[in-house]
């Protein structure tokens, strides 16, 4: 630790703020730069990729040091708090030419990755929530904010394992906790690598008394005070753009844990953790950042409410039949900026002259928007048009205020219209005529003294002068004429003349750009007044975003508006198909495929060889689920769906999730979640389930589950397996179908139909995929060798069921070849049961 006694004053201040955020880069700004000092500026200069150098460099004790120049400091703190640090701002709190001792310093924000408010433009249509927990009794409060657009939310959570849901769901990158948080529950939210901030005491603040107003729950008032609190601690200023806080229920929305949502690749592409490939990269065609940000969160949470689902179903619909005001409506949309952020930067005090211009432009298209949309409106729009505020008066304050093309800066004035400040404008007129004054001056010194090269100028030390070069030195009369300053080929002169009118341009200029900030703060603070009817008219255009963007993608790639029938069962999705794999792999390749369930019919157990498939199937229901209750278009050629409460799969490998856990383990856990929280209005997909474990084991499991779900959990489930065994549970099992994807044979290569069949599959056709993978010749021989071995062994002792199934099976006459071997396994059935019902003979839309 350093010696605090030798330390000159600057270096005690620096130590005494530096005390205060242990925890974060302290930026000390020391006149044109950011500086950061010992460990700071070790790790600093590392991850930054600054030179490291020293302050006191001929002192024993050297102090590491490295700076940025602050016009430059956004993208070293951005880089900073994008690795998880938090980075202190500590500003000069006057000028130092008038200081008097030690300049005042103070910090005048804390950033953190909770709070960064200025993402990069690849970042615009993500939110960064900064959440809040408060635990009590088991229960814990949950709150989120984001400080760019000023949305609140707050829930109250039964669970850690909750909790830790939504964290992931909202991708948070901080979390603000007070003592109330068990350490168990820390340890949980650590393990996310989520960064944990403590806020112990509560502040009141106008801020929180407003965001609270709504909320009734006790629990969620004080996680929101906490949160609010933590903001005014970090930010130190006015955060007007807070919304009032939204109480939510996660019960309100289709369920999908985070697993199930990244193996169905909503949002991420479980490869690439891009967005590519993925169904919000499948359904984003909005125009605006707000409507991007808009349909991530509706795809985070499908709705339950079949009247809410209609609502924009309908809306798809009547946008979808008016091609011509969809397209101008897009036109519209692409020139709206970001009303949210700019919103909230206007309440935070960043805004600029430009920021002011983009939000008038988007202004301005309110009107148009407006006008499209009653033109195709039938009453479905109603609701959206009654948010389409066009905020006129903020249109024509900064019409009448700030000039079209303003500079970046605010302080250097040159941005606020003529005729809209009386006294703005005598200055400028004194600067004009000034100026005017100095261009004659100058001609008539020169027509007086002949010297045709002197010149008025100006620097920053000496004022205004006249230049005149040694060589017509002479020509120039001695009264009158000051020497100021002395160059190689010139002299620099005043005269008392010159004095006088310098004082009145310099006065002039510097009081009109003091006064013209003070105008902008002023136009800034008479928008702020507006911020809640900004931010209701970003809504509605992020609403109408997103919808336009449903019917886009819908028309592109054949959409269908999905009949609803809440309250029933039954599932019919005629020729339907995964959105994402037939946008990948184009329209001819892929084969569409039916989902029949009817009210009575709770499994499909679905069979076929590797890769042909099955996975793709069960993803393509969960996808058209998600799609119809977020209110877009499905993809097939019809579709009756219910409307589901929760989504549960366990589909191919997000194994790697859980550290230190087996993969069966992880299986077996995400199934008996799912039994567990299943109701009857659940869709389930298990994809090979028991596959992790000795083959009788897992196949033992598998059944198990099947009748469990089939006796006690009637959720609407797809389970697909390679035990071929487990087909025969039809029989047994009435709510259970049999279905499989087709395959032929053709001269002895395997060839996928992607075709779903009704009744079992043949067989499993592994060594034809051996063959499709390029295995040697004599392998195949030989696998094929001991297969028929083991199946002779088999044969005798299995009893002659496994011949009756055989010939129904042939009387199917489902195109495919027989098998070169009999695949009847080990049965765990009672084999005489073993009969296929007719059913299974027929087409699949037929059951
Ligand atoms: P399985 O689960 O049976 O092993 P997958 O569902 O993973 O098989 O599908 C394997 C591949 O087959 C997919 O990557 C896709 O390219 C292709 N495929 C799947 N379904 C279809 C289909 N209906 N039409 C065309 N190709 C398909």
């Amino acid at each position: 630790m350093p010696q605090k006694t030798k330390n000159t004053p600057m270096m005690e201040q620096y130590l005494a703020v530096k005390e205060q955020y242990p925890d974060a880069f302290l930026f000390y700004r020391l006149g044109d730069f950011y500086e950061m000092f010992y460990d700071d500026a070790i790790k600093g200069s590392q991850i930054l990729e600054l030179t490291l150098t020293t302050r006191n460099k001929n002192a024993a004790d050297k102090i590491p040091m490295c700076g940025v120049p602050h016009h430059a400091a956004q993208n070293y703190i951005d880089i900073l708090v994008d690795q998880g640090y938090k980075v202190a701002i500590c500003e000069q709190m006057e000028d130092p030419k008038l200081a008097k001792g030690m300049v005042k310093r103070e910090v005048i924000q804390l950033v953190t990755p909770g709070t960064m408010i200025d993402p990069s433009a690849s970042e615009a249509k993500e939110n960064n929530y900064l959440t809040a927990l408060h635990e009590s009794n088991e229960k814990y409060g949950l709150a989120y904010v984001d400080l760019s657009t000023g949305e609140l939310k707050a829930a109250t959570l039964e669970s850690i394992s909750l909790v830790l849901n939504e964290l992931m769901s909202l991708r948070t990158k901080e979390i603000v906790v007070d003592d109330s948080v068990t350490k168990t529950s820390l340890d949980k939210i650590e393990a996310l690598k989520i960064m944990i901030s403590k806020q112990d005491e509560v502040r009141e603040s106008a801020e929180a008394s407003y965001t609270i107003q709504d909320i009734k729950n006790k629990l969620e008032v004080e996680v929101i005070q906490h949160l609010i609190t933590y903001l005014n601690v970090t930010q130190k200023r006015s955060l007007g753009h807070l919304q009032k806080a939204v109480h939510y229920e996660p019960s309100n929305f289709l369920k999908m844990d985070p697993y199930s949502k990244r193996n169905l690749e909503i949002l991420q592409n479980s490869r690439t953790g891009k967005k590519q490939g993925t169904l919000l990269w499948l359904l984003d065609a909005t125009k605006t950042a707000m409507g991007g940000r808009l349909l991530k969160q509706w795809l985070e949470r499908p709705l339950l409410d079949s009247k809410k689902i209609i609502s924009r179903q309908n809306k798809v619909e009547n946008l979808l039949q008016h091609y011509f005001e969809r397209s101008t409506l897009q036109e519209e949309l692409t020139s709206v900026y970001d009303l949210e952020r700019l919103a909230g930067r206007v309440a935070f005090g960043n805004v600029n002259g430009r920021d002011l211009i983009q939000l008038k432009q988007s202004l301005e298209q309110v009107p148009k928007i407006s006008y499209v949309l009653n033109e195709l409106n039938d009453g479905t729009f109603d609701d959206l048009l009654e948010g389409l505020d066009p905020v006129g008066d903020v249109v024509d304050l900064i019409e009448n205020a700030i000039i079209d093309e303003p500079p970046i800066s605010v302080k250097d004035g040159g941005l606020i219209k003529a005729g809209y400040s009386a006294e703005l404008d005598k200055y400028t007129d004194a600067m004009k005529n000034g100026k005017k004054w100095l261009a004659e001056m100058e001609a008539k010194e020169r027509r007086e003294t002949g010297i045709n090269n002197l010149k008025i100028g100006f620097n920053r030390v000496f004022g205004y002068y006249i230049e005149v070069s040694k060589a017509n030195l002479d020509k120039l009369p001695a009264e009158r004429y000051e020497r100021k300053q002395t160059l190689t080929n010139a002299e620099r002169f005043i005269t008392p003349e010159l004095k006088e009118k310098e004082a009145m341009i310099l006065g002039a200029e510097s009081k009109a750009i003091e006064l013209e900030y003070r105008l902008f703060a002023g136009i800034r603070n008479q928008i702020k007044d507006q911020i809640k009817r900004l931010q209701k008219l970003a809504r509605a255009i992020a609403i109408l975003d997103v919808l336009q963007s449903f019917a886009v993608v819908s028309e592109r790639d054949h959409f269908v508006k999905p009949k609803l029938t809440a309250g029933k069962h039954d599932v019919k999705v005629m020729g339907g198909w995964h959105p994402v794999v037939q946008q990948v792999m184009g329209k001819q390749s892929y084969i569409p495929n039916d989902v029949v369930m009817p009210e009575k019919l709770s499994i499909l157990l679905i069979t076929g060889p590797n890769m042909s498939g099955k996975s793709t199937y069960m993803r393509q229901l969960a996808l058209t689920v998600v799609m119809a209750q977020i209110g877009c278009f499905v993809p097939a050629a019809s579709a009756v769906l219910p409307v589901f409460d929760q989504i549960f799969t366990r589909i191919g490998a997000a194994d790697d999730l859980i550290a230190g856990q087996s993969t069966f383990m992880v299986e077996m856990k995400e199934a008996n979640h799912a039994l567990s929280h299943a109701t009857r209005n659940s869709l389930i997909l298990f994809d090979e389930i028991g596959r992790g474990t000795a083959t009788y084991d897992g196949m033992a499991l598998a059944q198990a589950i099947i009748e469990y779900v089939h006796d006690h959990v009637f959720a609407k489930t797809l389970f697909s397996t390679h035990y071929h065994e487990l087909t025969a549970l039809s029989e047994k099992l009435p709510a259970l179908r049999n279905i499989h994807v087709g395959a032929v044979e053709k001269n002895g290569d395997l060839i996928f139909l992607h075709k779903m069949q009704p009744g079992p599959a043949d067989k499993s056709y592994g060594i034809h995929v051996a063959k499709l993978a390029g295995m040697p010749e004599n392998l195949l021989k030989r696998a094929n060798f001991i297969l028929g071995k083991l199946e002779s062994k088999k044969k005798h002792t299995d009893n002659s069921v496994s011949d009756e199934q055989n010939t129904v099976e042939k009387k199917a006459d489902v195109k495919e070849v027989e098998p070169q071997v009999d695949d009847k396994q080990l049965s765990l059935f009672e084999p005489e049961k073993i009969v296929y019902k007719k059913d299974d003979q027929k087409v699949l839309s037929e059951i």
